[in-house]
Protein backbone atom coordinates (compact mmCIF):
# COMPACT_ATOMS: atom_id res chain seq x y z
CA UNK A 1 0.00 0.00 0.00
CA UNK A 2 3.00 2.21 1.00
CA UNK A 3 4.71 1.25 -1.86
CA UNK A 4 1.80 1.65 -4.40
CA UNK A 5 0.85 5.18 -2.69
CA UNK A 6 5.11 6.56 -3.24
CA UNK A 7 4.83 4.96 -6.82
CA UNK A 8 1.92 6.80 -8.02
CA UNK A 9 3.44 10.22 -6.33
CA UNK A 10 6.86 9.74 -7.97
CA UNK A 11 5.34 9.02 -11.03
CA UNK A 12 3.06 12.69 -11.28
CA UNK A 13 6.56 14.08 -10.18
CA UNK A 14 7.99 12.70 -12.93
CA UNK A 15 5.53 13.52 -15.00
CA UNK A 16 4.86 16.90 -14.07
CA UNK A 17 8.85 17.69 -14.07
CA UNK A 18 8.87 16.28 -17.84
CA UNK A 19 6.04 18.28 -18.59
CA UNK A 20 7.57 21.40 -16.89
CA UNK A 21 10.78 20.49 -18.35
CA UNK A 22 9.93 19.68 -21.73
CA UNK A 23 6.43 22.02 -22.09
CA UNK A 24 6.93 24.88 -25.51
CA UNK A 25 7.27 27.99 -23.81
CA UNK A 26 8.33 26.59 -20.71
CA UNK A 27 11.04 29.21 -18.88
CA UNK A 28 11.53 26.78 -15.36
CA UNK A 29 15.07 26.14 -16.43
CA UNK A 30 16.61 27.44 -19.05
CA UNK A 31 15.26 30.22 -21.79
CA UNK A 32 15.04 29.04 -25.33
CA UNK A 33 14.06 30.65 -28.67
CA UNK A 34 11.29 29.45 -31.11
CA UNK A 35 11.47 31.66 -33.29
CA UNK A 36 12.98 35.32 -34.59
CA UNK A 37 11.09 38.59 -34.52
CA UNK A 38 9.47 37.54 -38.03
CA UNK A 39 10.08 41.54 -38.91
CA UNK A 40 10.94 40.27 -42.39
CA UNK A 41 10.08 37.47 -44.77
CA UNK A 42 12.57 35.27 -43.68
CA UNK A 43 13.11 31.93 -42.67
CA UNK A 44 15.88 28.87 -40.94
CA UNK A 45 16.29 25.50 -42.06
CA UNK A 46 18.25 23.75 -39.13
CA UNK A 47 19.82 20.20 -39.52
CA UNK A 48 20.06 18.09 -36.62
CA UNK A 49 22.12 14.82 -36.01
CA UNK A 50 24.98 15.60 -38.61
CA UNK A 51 27.21 15.41 -40.22
CA UNK A 52 26.55 12.15 -41.88
CA UNK A 53 27.81 10.93 -45.18
CA UNK A 54 24.93 12.10 -46.87
CA UNK A 55 25.40 15.99 -45.48
CA UNK A 56 28.01 16.72 -48.91
CA UNK A 57 24.51 15.81 -51.27
CA UNK A 58 22.70 18.33 -49.50
CA UNK A 59 25.47 21.09 -48.99
CA UNK A 60 25.70 21.02 -53.23
CA UNK A 61 21.70 21.47 -53.32
CA UNK A 62 22.02 24.38 -50.90
CA UNK A 63 24.59 25.77 -52.36
CA UNK A 64 23.51 25.79 -55.96
CA UNK A 65 20.69 27.54 -54.74
CA UNK A 66 22.42 30.01 -52.47
CA UNK A 67 20.54 28.67 -48.87
CA UNK A 68 22.54 29.68 -45.68
CA UNK A 69 21.27 27.08 -42.84
CA UNK A 70 22.16 25.99 -39.58
CA UNK A 71 23.56 22.83 -38.59
CA UNK A 72 23.16 20.88 -35.32
CA UNK A 73 26.07 18.70 -35.20
CA UNK A 74 26.51 15.83 -33.19
CA UNK A 75 30.14 15.55 -31.69
CA UNK A 76 30.79 11.48 -32.24
CA UNK A 77 29.69 12.09 -36.10
CA UNK A 78 31.64 14.95 -36.69
CA UNK A 79 34.90 12.98 -35.13
CA UNK A 80 33.56 10.60 -37.72
CA UNK A 81 33.48 13.05 -40.12
CA UNK A 82 35.66 16.02 -39.84
CA UNK A 83 36.20 16.34 -43.47
CA UNK A 84 31.90 17.13 -43.71
CA UNK A 85 31.96 19.11 -40.78
CA UNK A 86 34.79 21.22 -42.45
CA UNK A 87 32.52 21.31 -45.32
CA UNK A 88 29.68 22.61 -43.29
CA UNK A 89 31.54 25.67 -42.15
CA UNK A 90 33.07 26.40 -45.35
CA UNK A 91 29.98 26.49 -47.40
CA UNK A 92 29.30 29.28 -45.08
CA UNK A 93 26.55 27.54 -42.36
CA UNK A 94 26.03 28.22 -38.92
CA UNK A 95 27.44 25.60 -36.23
CA UNK A 96 25.39 24.38 -33.63
CA UNK A 97 26.32 22.02 -30.73
CA UNK A 98 23.40 19.02 -30.57
CA UNK A 99 25.79 17.04 -27.80
CA UNK A 100 28.20 14.02 -28.26
CA UNK A 101 26.63 11.31 -28.19
CA UNK A 102 22.60 11.96 -28.78
CA UNK A 103 20.95 11.00 -25.57
CA UNK A 104 17.90 11.79 -23.65
CA UNK A 105 18.73 14.12 -21.65
CA UNK A 106 15.96 14.12 -19.01
CA UNK A 107 17.38 11.64 -16.67
CA UNK A 108 20.79 12.45 -17.27
CA UNK A 109 22.98 14.21 -14.38
CA UNK A 110 23.93 17.66 -14.78
CA UNK A 111 27.46 16.58 -14.59
CA UNK A 112 27.29 14.35 -18.02
CA UNK A 113 24.79 16.87 -19.78
CA UNK A 114 27.84 19.28 -19.04
CA UNK A 115 30.24 16.69 -20.69
CA UNK A 116 28.02 16.09 -23.69
CA UNK A 117 27.97 19.40 -24.85
CA UNK A 118 31.44 20.64 -23.46
CA UNK A 119 33.29 17.70 -25.58
CA UNK A 120 31.25 18.60 -28.72
CA UNK A 121 31.95 22.33 -28.30
CA UNK A 122 36.11 21.27 -28.15
CA UNK A 123 35.63 19.16 -30.92
CA UNK A 124 34.03 20.99 -33.43
CA UNK A 125 35.81 24.10 -32.60
CA UNK A 126 38.75 22.20 -33.25
CA UNK A 127 37.90 20.31 -35.99
CA UNK A 128 36.20 23.15 -38.17
CA UNK A 129 37.50 26.82 -36.31
CA UNK A 130 34.10 27.81 -35.91
CA UNK A 131 32.72 28.05 -32.12
CA UNK A 132 28.80 27.18 -31.99
CA UNK A 133 27.03 30.15 -30.06
CA UNK A 134 23.43 27.79 -30.56
CA UNK A 135 22.93 24.51 -28.69
CA UNK A 136 19.74 22.01 -29.49
CA UNK A 137 19.05 19.47 -26.92
CA UNK A 138 18.21 15.85 -28.41
CA UNK A 139 14.43 15.34 -29.24
CA UNK A 140 13.94 18.97 -28.33
CA UNK A 141 13.94 17.80 -24.36
CA UNK A 142 15.17 20.51 -21.39
CA UNK A 143 16.31 18.96 -18.50
CA UNK A 144 17.88 19.59 -15.56
CA UNK A 145 21.17 20.88 -16.42
CA UNK A 146 21.12 22.30 -19.15
CA UNK A 147 21.07 26.11 -18.04
CA UNK A 148 23.96 25.50 -16.35
CA UNK A 149 25.62 24.25 -19.38
CA UNK A 150 24.07 27.08 -21.49
CA UNK A 151 25.16 29.70 -18.93
CA UNK A 152 29.18 28.33 -18.70
CA UNK A 153 29.65 27.30 -22.69
CA UNK A 154 27.63 30.73 -23.98
CA UNK A 155 25.49 28.77 -25.76
CA UNK A 156 21.56 29.74 -26.45
CA UNK A 157 19.04 27.02 -26.54
CA UNK A 158 17.01 27.10 -30.12
CA UNK A 159 14.08 25.06 -30.73
CA UNK A 160 11.55 25.25 -33.81
CA UNK A 161 8.57 25.96 -34.55
CA UNK A 162 8.00 23.28 -37.55
CA UNK A 163 9.65 20.01 -37.26
CA UNK A 164 9.41 17.93 -40.23
CA UNK A 165 9.05 14.33 -39.18
CA UNK A 166 11.46 13.70 -41.87
CA UNK A 167 12.67 10.36 -39.95
CA UNK A 168 9.15 8.81 -40.24
CA UNK A 169 7.38 10.46 -43.37
CA UNK A 170 7.89 10.12 -47.50
CA UNK A 171 9.12 13.26 -48.88
CA UNK A 172 5.65 14.55 -50.32
CA UNK A 173 4.49 14.45 -46.50
CA UNK A 174 7.89 16.07 -44.94
CA UNK A 175 7.41 18.69 -47.29
CA UNK A 176 3.41 19.50 -47.19
CA UNK A 177 3.98 19.59 -43.40
CA UNK A 178 6.74 22.08 -43.44
CA UNK A 179 5.11 24.35 -45.95
CA UNK A 180 1.36 24.32 -44.34
CA UNK A 181 3.35 25.93 -41.26
CA UNK A 182 6.08 27.81 -42.51
CA UNK A 183 5.85 31.44 -41.21
CA UNK A 184 8.02 34.93 -41.17
CA UNK A 185 10.54 34.23 -38.68
CA UNK A 186 10.33 30.51 -38.42
CA UNK A 187 12.50 27.66 -37.62
CA UNK A 188 12.22 24.78 -39.80
CA UNK A 189 13.69 21.01 -37.91
CA UNK A 190 15.04 18.80 -40.39
CA UNK A 191 17.50 15.91 -40.01
CA UNK A 192 20.90 14.72 -42.34
CA UNK A 193 21.48 12.71 -39.56
CA UNK A 194 20.05 9.79 -37.37
CA UNK A 195 21.08 10.19 -33.73
CA UNK A 196 24.62 8.54 -34.33
CA UNK A 197 23.94 6.37 -36.73
CA UNK A 198 26.42 5.79 -39.30
CA UNK A 199 25.37 6.05 -42.95
CA UNK A 200 22.13 6.62 -42.25
CA UNK A 201 19.13 7.13 -44.84
CA UNK A 202 17.74 10.54 -44.84
CA UNK A 203 16.32 10.19 -48.72
CA UNK A 204 12.73 11.44 -47.89
CA UNK A 205 14.75 14.83 -46.38
CA UNK A 206 16.92 14.99 -49.29
CA UNK A 207 13.75 15.13 -51.61
CA UNK A 208 11.73 16.98 -49.77
CA UNK A 209 14.03 19.56 -49.32
CA UNK A 210 13.92 19.97 -53.23
CA UNK A 211 10.35 21.21 -52.71
CA UNK A 212 10.32 23.08 -49.53
CA UNK A 213 13.36 25.88 -50.95
CA UNK A 214 11.64 26.75 -54.17
CA UNK A 215 8.55 26.52 -53.04
CA UNK A 216 9.15 28.78 -49.97
CA UNK A 217 11.25 30.94 -52.30
CA UNK A 218 8.53 31.29 -54.38
CA UNK A 219 6.56 32.46 -51.63
CA UNK A 220 8.75 35.14 -50.65
CA UNK A 221 10.97 33.59 -48.17
CA UNK A 222 14.82 34.07 -47.39
CA UNK A 223 16.81 31.65 -45.88
CA UNK A 224 18.87 32.85 -43.14
CA UNK A 225 20.64 30.87 -40.11
CA UNK A 226 19.32 31.11 -36.71
CA UNK A 227 21.84 33.82 -35.41
CA UNK A 228 20.84 36.17 -38.73
CA UNK A 229 17.30 35.55 -38.21
CA UNK A 230 17.15 36.18 -34.74
CA UNK A 231 19.40 39.68 -34.68
CA UNK A 232 18.21 40.90 -38.41
CA UNK A 233 18.94 44.34 -38.06
CA UNK A 234 23.20 43.09 -37.44
CA UNK A 235 23.38 40.32 -39.85
CA UNK A 236 26.84 37.95 -38.93
CA UNK A 237 30.22 38.61 -40.85
CA UNK A 238 30.75 35.04 -41.18
CA UNK A 239 27.76 32.12 -40.49
CA UNK A 240 29.97 29.42 -38.68
CA UNK A 241 29.92 30.89 -35.23
CA UNK A 242 32.76 32.71 -35.05
CA UNK A 243 30.40 36.21 -33.79
CA UNK A 244 28.69 36.50 -30.53
CA UNK A 245 25.71 38.02 -31.41
CA UNK A 246 23.15 38.84 -28.37
CA UNK A 247 20.02 37.39 -29.62
CA UNK A 248 16.49 38.26 -29.82
CA UNK A 249 14.38 36.38 -27.22
CA UNK A 250 11.03 36.35 -26.97
ZN1 LIG B 1 18.70 15.06 -32.84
Amino acid sequence: MVLVAAGAIAGSLAAAAAYGIAARGSQLLSKSVYRGPGARKSIALTFDDGPSESTPILLDYLEKHGVAATFFECGMNARRLPSVAREVVAAGHQLGNHTWSHPHLLFKSPASISREFADTQHLLIAETGAEPVVLRPPYGLRSIGLRGVERKLDLLEVQWTVIGNDWKLPAAGISDRVLRRASPGGIVCLHDGRGVRVRPDVSSMLAAIREIVPALRDEGYTFETVSELLRPDAPLEAFGGRGRPRPYQE
